[in-house]
């Protein structure tokens, strides 16, 4: 099947792979649509890995997806021919302590899209459990469908931060991540969410949301930036989301008495925190892996039209220009958010 491969590092074609094909007991075959570029699959054409993953042989990117159902496997129910779906691209092991603890993200032996040695689904064809397959809405496109992975993630800090109504937020980071983690946040009860970045043009695509504060990191500090916005106080709320080592500079001294702190993006390495600043002021930290069970809270709050995510689409290329699609997201663009590749029409 033709597919997009990461033969090494720095090298992408798309070409003839073998795949599976045939739906097992419990999967179901989907005709891929949409699937978007995540910062991953960007990282590991540039740099080959990703911490402890090696991209060791070639590698089908991609695991953002949404499709349509056209093979059922045996024992399947719930599922018709013709179904629009999205998935979710991590398979844990059902029977796994983790699992069973319902924190099935952080099951050790996760079996996730597009990391090493998974292939991912920038292919027309793709066989999936149903467990982790999901009915789009009739009014939730395809292209929606593909962002409710990203989203996720936001929606899974969301949950984390255990928002009461009324709260402000900060989120440090205006990338995909950022901005969909801000919206998650409002979604889930904040009233504003301050959401800071260096890049002008990523805080003006953010700006566009009604309850988002945009702060632009070359005029202002975050410090100071969240103490005018909040007469001092702090906010009850951080989300790093950028995973730049220099955010976790004095991150706690953002958040009020008893705030919270989320950690939702990934440092390169270690980062020195003050653990004396969080003490005093009884911080809860909370961290993010990926989600669980959020797929379908997803699903309903865009279909509910309380989240919009169509305008952080900033780009749609079609399957046979997938190379160029990655070249245009390795570039880092500041005013590309999402860019995703129709597989099929
Ligand atoms: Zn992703």
């Amino acid at each position: 099947m033709r597919a997009l491969v990461l033969e090494r590092q720095g090298e992408l074609a798309l070409r003839d792979i073998d795949l599976p094909t045939e739906p097992r007991a419990g999967e179901l075959k989907i005709a891929i649509r949409t699937v978007g570029i995540c910062g991953s699959d960007i990282h590991y054409y540039k740099h080959g890995r990703i911490g402890a993953y090696v991209v060791a042989a070639p590698m089908v990117l991609g695991h953002e997806a949404a499709g349509v159902v056209v093979g059922i496997g045996a024992g399947v129910s719930g599922f018709a021919i013709g179904d629009r779906v999205c998935m979710e691209p991590g398979i844990p092991d059902l029977t796994s302590r983790a699992a069973k603890l319902g924190r099935y993200n952080v099951d050790p032996a996760v079996r996730f899209w597009a990391t090493p040695p998974v292939h991912g689904v920038l292919t027309p064809y793709v066989v999936h459990p149903a467990a982790f397959t999901y009915h789009l809405p009739d009014n939730v496109s395809f292209a929606e469908g593909a962002m409710v992975e990203p989203f996720a993630i936001g929606m899974q800090a969301a949950a984390r931060a255990a928002i009461a109504p009324g709260d402000t937020a900060a989120v440090l980071g205006a990338g995909p991540i950022g901005i969909m983690t801000a919206l998650a946040a409002l979604s889930g009860g904040c009233a504003r969410v301050i959401v800071a970045d260096f890049s002008k043009e990523k805080l003006a695509i953010a700006a566009r949301y009604d309850g988002i504060v945009p702060v632009d990191l070359r005029q202002v500090s975050m410090g100071e930036a969240v103490r005018r916005e909040t007469g001092g106080w702090g906010v009850d709320l951080v989300f790093e989301a950028s995973g730049h080592p220099d955010a976790f500079k004095g991150i706690f001294e953002l958040i009020r008495p008893g705030g919270t702190v989320v950690l939702v993006g990934l440092p390169p390495g270690e980062v020195p925190v003050s653990i004396a600043a969080a003490i005093a002021r009884e911080a809860r930290i909370e961290t993010v892996f990926r989600y669980a069970n959020i797929f379908d809270r997803a699903l309903a709050l865009i279909s509910a039209g309380k989240v919009d995510l169509k305008p952080l689409i900033t780009g749609t290329f079609d399957f046979e220009d997938s190379v160029a699609a990655f070249e245009r997201a390795a570039a880092g663009r500041p005013d590309d958010v999402k860019l995703q590749i129709t597989v099929s029409d």
